[in-house]
């Protein structure tokens, strides 16, 4: 692993973390001066950098550990938005406005984590995506869809995004969202899962909950092992699938549910409740039920 080196330009100045106002992702903006932000960086990864900066927000001390988001969308407005935005939140934000662009840099491996607009100039975002999750399976994609086309936001799910957001979104939501699939990401090279009561050892593949340990089979355990890895996420069957089963497999997706129905009662507490949500004509969230 290389050691990261900044840039010094614009892009990582550090912004006043006391500004707090939020500007409107639809609201006209001046387009930025395109291309300001070519990084000359070698990278650290996400994990090292964000080690030690916690849920902080802007500030020049979480500049070496800041983490590097790259946006591909061809709409200047959002582009300068969130630049804006991420940037007092702690993010070093750079910007491809076409698919083909987007993909090239977004297998530099310059980047902890892309946000990834579906209707591109060049590129479709669906095939962005896909040679993403060839190249570089690791790392997280959000896609950017517009309200109301669930199709497009089960198609990025399937195609491999981690999660998506809807457009028009606030700026504090998505970094939130930014930040828990960083350290999700983190979280994958430690060898113990927790969530909801329950713990998973990676190493000698046990399982309890609350204590009690829990005898689950190799498949039962992979599935459950990649839920806790994304708790809270949405995960379309299509996902699951593809994690658990691999990409050779040709069962249909009703294996999930099936596997699925095992892992609850097997993860049932004494009031029966279960922490695996159906999200429905989605698919499934690991959590406690809200
Ligand atoms: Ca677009």
């Amino acid at each position: 692993m290389q050691v990261a080196t900044r840039p010094t330009g614009a892009l990582v100045s550090g912004k006043d973390a006391g500004d707090d106002t939020e500007p409107d992702a639809q609201s006209p903006a001046a387009p930025d001066a395109a291309g300001g932000g070519e990084a000359d960086g070698a990278d650290a990864g996400a994990a090292d950098r964000l080690a030690d900066e916690g849920t902080k927000t802007g500030a020049g001390e979480a500049r070496r550990t800041r983490a590097r988001l790259l946006v591909i969308e061809d709409e200047p407005g959002i582009v300068d938005f969130l630049r804006r935005g991420l940037d007092s939140e702690g993010f070093v934000v750079e910007a491809a406005a076409d698919g083909r662009e987007g993909e090239r840099r977004a297998l530099s491996g310059e980047y902890d984590i892309v946000l990834l607009d579906l209707m591109l100039p060049g590129r479709s975002g669906l095939d962005v995506l896909r040679a993403i999750r060839r190249e570089r399976p690791r790392m997280p994609v959000i896609v950017l869809t517009a309200r109301g086309e669930l199709e497009d936001r089960v198609a990025g799910l399937d195609a491999g995004a981690v999660d998506y957001v809807v457009k028009p979104f606030s700026v504090a939501e998505l970094a939130a969202r930014l930040r828990a699939h960083l350290r999700a990401l983190e979280d994958a090279s430690s060898t113990t899962l927790r969530g909801a009561g329950i713990e998973v050892d990676l190493l000698t593949r046990t399982v309890r909950r609350e204590g009690r340990p829990i005898s689950l089979s190799m498949t039962e355990f992979e599935l459950l092992a990649y839920m806790l890895r994304n708790e809270g996420q949405v995960l379309s069957r299509e996902q699951l699938l593809r994690a658990v089963w691999g990409e050779e497999q040709d069962r249909g997706r009703n294996v999930v549910d099936v596997y699925i129905g095992y892992l609850r009662r097997k993860l049932a507490d004494q009031s029966g409740g279960s922490p695996i949500v159906t999200v429905r004509s989605v698919g499934y969230r690991f959590g406690e039920a809200g």
